[in-house]
């Protein structure tokens, strides 16, 4: 059958490489976007291509941010010896929305994953081994990837690299409360506090 919309083809098409969905799901969005309320298809667009334009990484902590630096790593008040890292600006999010942790971030935006080829370079690592070398203030880093294959090589990776290059940097992965394969995005304030304090 031929094509009705080549339109509608090609925006399905770059809604199903989208982490999560698959070919039905990115069918049903298209044709929900395009359906009636078309404003909000173009609301969309527009947002989009807004967050294109204006989202750069932070210069210190790569997270996803409008500024050169993002209002966390701008703080002065944030405790300087920490780092803890993350896999994405929505695990640092959560971490932040506990208010348990003041310390500053970095955020991976992935992970080690040999089965799908990224490795470490593709991680801006060297970002963050930079400043483990040059930032003097420096005491800690909490590694808080998940409890998964590839959040428990990342953490591997990051614990011998900074234990490398600093032997006065304390290297440690949240530990408590967390249960095993829970990623961090989906578990509630009160566990990831307990999780970020209950390791002493
Ligand atoms: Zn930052």
């Amino acid at each position: 059958m031929p094509s009705l919309s080549p339109s509608l083809d090609k925006l399905i098409d770059a809604l199903k490489r989208l982490p999560g969905l698959g070919p039905r799901s990115a069918s049903r969005i298209a044709q929900h976007l395009l359906a009636d309320e078309k404003v909000q298809a173009l609301a969309l667009a527009h947002a989009l291509e807004q967050a294109v334009k204006n989202i750069k990484r932070c210069e210190l902590c790569n997270t996803l941010t409008d500024s050169e630096l993002c209002p966390i790593c701008a703080d002065e008040a944030r405790d300087k010896t920490k780092i803890c890292v993350v896999e994405s600006p929505a695990d640092q999010q959560a971490l932040e929305e506990t208010m348990a942790y003041r310390g500053r971030y970095f955020v991976l935006m992935g992970l080690i994953s040999p089965v799908q080829g990224v490795g470490a370079e593709r991680l801006h690592l060297q970002k963050l081994l930079n400043r483990v070398q040059d930032d003097r203030d420096l005491k800690e880093i909490l590694i808080a990837t998940p409890f998964t294959p590839e959040g428990d090589a990342t953490a591997h990776f990051i614990a011998k690299a900074v234990s490398a290059r600093r032997n006065d940097v304390r290297v440690s992965r949240y530990a408590r409360g967390i249960p095993a394969g829970v990623e961090l995005e989906y578990t509630d304030a009160n566990t990831i506090a307990s999780a970020i304090f209950g390791r002493r």
